[in-house]
């Protein structure tokens, strides 16, 4: 199409952020533009069938948890559910263990045989107290000590960032809970579940409205010269909006090595296996357990973080949140523009914050 969209709003991005925003604005009369470069709808969210009809998660597990009633309702009128809890075992010297640490790791690792207060006890010796608490680093040996922050943390931390966990905010570490009973599930949130047919088919719902006009393969940067919308919704990097006029702001990036394994029914225990201390790889996520697909086969990702490629995680540090800020600054000035996202807001946000975020952003717009 041609770029006379002056009465439209125009959404950069089909991923949650835009597509949420997209919809509650076509639901509020509004006729809405969005485009995404990349080929397909979802975001990182995004998943299909792969060559061998296994459904996979192109960019790396994504697994729905939230305690919000009223995001879980959201997204309900879109898709059915499939219930699934996620767990999450840690190879040590070739051993699995429970992940996040609870009872059972302690017991197993050390081979104790610790009830709750046990464990308490346990963690209340090993601990290194920190005060305050400001980095990944204090916030595990704050609560685990020096011995467990070195098998589970430490080289995670330092795979999964390229950076030490004293260098990180202690949000980053602090998204993982210690136990002391025998909790084996990765979240604890009251709604934990699968889309029933697929995240790509949910946003297939979400975007289905006459008032929606979605254009795939077309970058902003390509046409934002001609654009002339009454409104801009702005859901990809920060930075790259602004030209990088302050420099870059780093995000993380991951290679994701996909595998399909025929003839095998299941490849491991549980949804991820995490590896902290060998391989270049962080963890191995197999699909089947959390889609619950019935197939010959199975499908597996290996993640391997690096600092090039398309940006996936924005990176909680004190000098990145300087950066953003001053871009932050930039964007509040900007007139008929809404910046939401993890990209956009540089906020290290699960699928349900986004969204949260998302229905806030589109609130603001109908006003
Ligand atoms: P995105 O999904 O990144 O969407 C932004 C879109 O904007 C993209 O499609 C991009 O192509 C497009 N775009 C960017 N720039 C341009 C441009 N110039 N022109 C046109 N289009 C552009 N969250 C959970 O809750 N649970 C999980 O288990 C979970 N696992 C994750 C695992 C991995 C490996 C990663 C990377 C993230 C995970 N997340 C998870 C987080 C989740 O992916 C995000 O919170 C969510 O997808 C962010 O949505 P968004 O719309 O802000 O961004
Ligand atoms: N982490 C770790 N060891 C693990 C798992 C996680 O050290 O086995 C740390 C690491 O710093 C990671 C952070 O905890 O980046 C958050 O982990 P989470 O699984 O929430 O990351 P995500 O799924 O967002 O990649």
């Amino acid at each position: 199409m041609g770029y006379k969209v002056m009465e439209l709003v125009c959404i950069i991005g089909a991923g949650f952020a835009g597509s949420v925003v997209a919809r509650e604005l076509a639901e509020a009369g509004r006729r809405v533009h969005v485009i995404d470069k990349r080929p397909h709808i979802a975001g990182n969210a995004y998943d299909e069938y792969d060559a061998h009809g296994v459904l996979i998660h192109n960019y790396g597990p994504h697994i729905f948890h939230t305690n919000s009633e009223r995001i879980f309702e959201y997204l309900s009128r879109f898709t059915a559910w499939r219930p699934y809890e996620h767990r999450v075992r840690a190879v040590l010297d070739g051993k699995t263990y429970p992940f996040p640490i609870n009872r059972d790791t302690l017991n197993q690792l050390y081979g104790l045989n610790l009830d709750e207060a046990g464990a308490a006890v346990f963690l209340e010796r090993v601990r290194e107290p920190r005060d305050p608490v400001l980095t990944s680093e204090d916030v595990v040996l704050n609560s685990v000590g020096r011995d467990l922050y070195e098998k589970f943390f430490l080289n995670y931390t330092r795979k999964q960032w390229g950076l030490e966990p004293s260098q990180l905010k202690a949000g980053v570490a602090a998204r993982i809970p210690v136990r002391t009973n025998t909790d084996d599930r990765y979240f604890t949130d009251t709604f934990q579940a699968m889309p029933k047919d697929g995240y790509t088919k949910m946003f297939e719902a979400m975007l289905d409205h006459p008032n929606i006009c979605v254009e795939l393969g077309v970058d902003f940067e390509d046409v934002r010269d001609s654009l002339r919308p009454a409104h801009l919704v702005y859901t990809g990097p920060i930075d790259a909006y602004f030209r990088y006029c302050y420099g870059r702001l780093p995000y993380r990036s991951l290679r994701f090595e996909h595998a399909h394994l025929p003839g095998v029914q299941r490849f491991q225990e549980v949804g991820t296996v995490n590896y902290p201390n060998d391989f270049g790889y962080t963890r191995i996520t197999e699909f089947k357990h959390m889609t619950g697909q019935q197939h010959s086969g199975t499908s597996i990702v290996r993640e391997y973080p690096q600092a090039e490629g398309d940006p996936y995680y924005p990176i909680p540090r004190a000098e990145n949140e300087a950066l953003f800020q001053r871009y932050e600054a930039l964007a509040a000035r900007e007139k008929n523009v809404t910046f939401v996202g993890r990209l956009a807001q540089y906020k290290y946000y699960n699928m349900d914050q986004v969204v949260g975020a998302a229905l806030a952003a589109a609130k603001q717009i109908i006003g």
